[in-house]
């Protein structure tokens, strides 16, 4: 009965990562579609967009239940680092979450755990929702050492957090061999991992705030798997890639 309670409680989140694709004109039409569709009331939708087309994609979901999220933010304020947008930029101009520690961040542009710690403190003290993405690549997912490889990203990067702050968090598993491979976990694979987090959660804080935090997977979400996925009982949605790139394909997702 606890379980159900708590299971009840945490809203489902489906979210989508539209990484460097599209241009503008197709960005808005996107987020147009998806605004101008009938949305189930029980899921907050948010759109992860390049920071291009922030203001843009905010303008087409106004009326709309659609949130919208950046894909990354610095770890300063402001100061000379060309090409970077920081968290009081995005807080500026409204943006509510932001993704955090997404795999290709961490493989392309170096970030390790150490900074991704100081990305989510800043995040968190403009106000900004962190995405926080975790995951094994499949070597150490083959040799059995993923539940301790996503328990140092977790610990090295989150478990600084005050508990009020960690309850700012949304967590995204997104093993790496399953993001944008077209191999998904399966819904054993992702409910024991997000089992795992929650326990992780529970030990280093409590279990009322591990109960409360809403854990999402992503990797190879498509509208043909979305719902098994959805339906276990630690997975409160999706980060979805690819398959939020077409409308129809995400609002199948949506609806899942
Ligand atoms: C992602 O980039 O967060 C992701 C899960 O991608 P895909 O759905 O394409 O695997």
């Amino acid at each position: 009965m606890r379980k159900r309670k708590f299971r009840l409680m945490r809203r489902r989140i489906a979210a989508g990562n539209w990484k460097m694709n599209k241009k503008k004109a197709e960005a808005l039409e996107l987020a147009n579609t998806l605004a101008q569709s009938s949305l189930p009331g029980d899921v907050d939708v948010i759109l992860g967009v390049p920071s291009l087309y922030l203001e843009g994609v905010q303008n087409a979901v106004h009326g709309s239940t659609i949130q919208v999220a950046a894909q990354n933010c610095h770890q300063e304020d402001f100061g000379a680092y060309t090409g970077e947008i920081s968290a009081p930029m995005l807080a500026s101009i409204n943006v509510a979450w932001v993704i955090i520690g997404h795999s290709e961040r961490r493989q392309y542009f170096a970030e390790d755990n150490a900074l991704l710690a100081k990305k989510v403190d800043k995040a968190l003290e403009h106000n900004l929702r962190p995405i926080f993405c975790c995951g094994e690549p499949l070597n150490i997912r083959e040799k059995g050492n993923h539940v301790d490889f996503v328990k140092t990203q977790l610990q090295e990067s989150l478990f600084h957090l005050d508990v009020k702050s960690f309850g700012r968090l949304v967590i995204a598993y997104e093993p790496i061999w399953a993001i944008g491979t077209g191999v998904t976990a399966s819904p054993e694979q992702a409910q024991d991992m997000h089992r795992e987090i929650r326990s992780m959660i529970t030990n280093q804080y409590d279990s009322t705030l591990s109960e409360a935090i809403q854990i999402l997977y992503g990797g190879s979400v498509k509208p043909a798997n979305a719902r098994i996925l959805f339906d276990q009982p630690d997975v409160d949605g999706g980060l979805v890639g690819g398959a939020s790139l077409k409308s129809g394909d995400f609002l199948d997702i949506i609806n899942a």
